[in-house]
């Protein structure tokens, strides 16, 4: 069976996400540390705790003014270049939302997309260049693959999912080109980037909710 988000669960989406991000605040510090100025974790863990704050709000508006509101609190709370990019993200991502009030399998694929899309306009970077964009990329990627195989639901959160973590996993053999890593003398070479790695946080978060959602009913 399929899943289908409202406004309300995708706060509950934004709640574990945000769970997660906040219990690894070391872990990402450390690798922003090695590859960028140690802020990235910071900066995530602001822009998810004030959407926490604001979720009894949030939760009661129609999807695309959700994302709309969700991409506003990030560019404006988030710092650094994260904060732009998703911001952009959510922001894009309430067009393929507009009257809709439900979040279902062929939709969520349209939301993933407009971010990667969104996030690659905006920071002009590729797949391959070390970014966030290296774990979205090949989730939108398997996606695809998975809705034109008509794959079951649950099977497709499982494979987006691990497409999400291989490909932050990827970023370790990855020279930056784009952002702060790309200043250092090895261009991050050896670290796992920070941004891929709180990207595929969400995704993974995000999936295994699906998951769980296709499963109820
Ligand atoms: P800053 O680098 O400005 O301090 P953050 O520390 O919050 O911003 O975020 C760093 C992360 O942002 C990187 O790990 C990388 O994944 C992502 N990033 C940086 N520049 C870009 C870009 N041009 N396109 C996509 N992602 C980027
Ligand atoms: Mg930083």
């Amino acid at each position: 069976m399929g899943f289908s988000l409202r406004s309300r669960d995708y706060m509950e989406y934004i709640k574990r996400a945000y769970e997660l991000i906040h219990s690894r605040g070391d872990y990402i510090t450390e690798l922003d540390s090695a590859t960028g100025d140690g802020d990235h974790w910071t900066n995530i863990n602001m822009g998810f705790e004030s959407l926490v704050q604001q979720a009894d709000r949030l939760e009661e508006m129609e999807l695309s003014e959700q994302f709309r509101e969700i991409g506003r609190i990030m560019m404006s709370v988030i710092g650094g270049s994260s904060g732009i990019l998703y911001g952009s993200a959510y922001i894009a991502a309430s067009k393929p939302l507009e009257g809709k009030e439900k979040i279902g399998e062929e939709t969520l694929y349209e939301v993933l997309l407009s971010m990667l899309d969104a996030i690659t306009a905006r920071g002009q970077a590729k797949e391959g260049d070390k970014t966030m964009i290296d774990s979205l990329a090949p989730a939108v990627k398997k996606y695809k693959e998975c809705l034109d195989r008509k794959e079951d639901a649950e099977l497709l959160c499982e494979e987006v999912k691990k497409a999400a973590e291989e490909g932050a996993e990827n970023t370790k053999k990855m020279e930056a080109v784009r952002g702060r890593a790309s200043y250092q003398a090895d261009r991050g070479l050896g670290h796992l980037d920070p941004g891929a790695v709180t990207m595929s946080y969400q995704l993974v978060t995000l999936m295994d909710f699906a998951a769980e959602k296709s499963r109820e009913k």
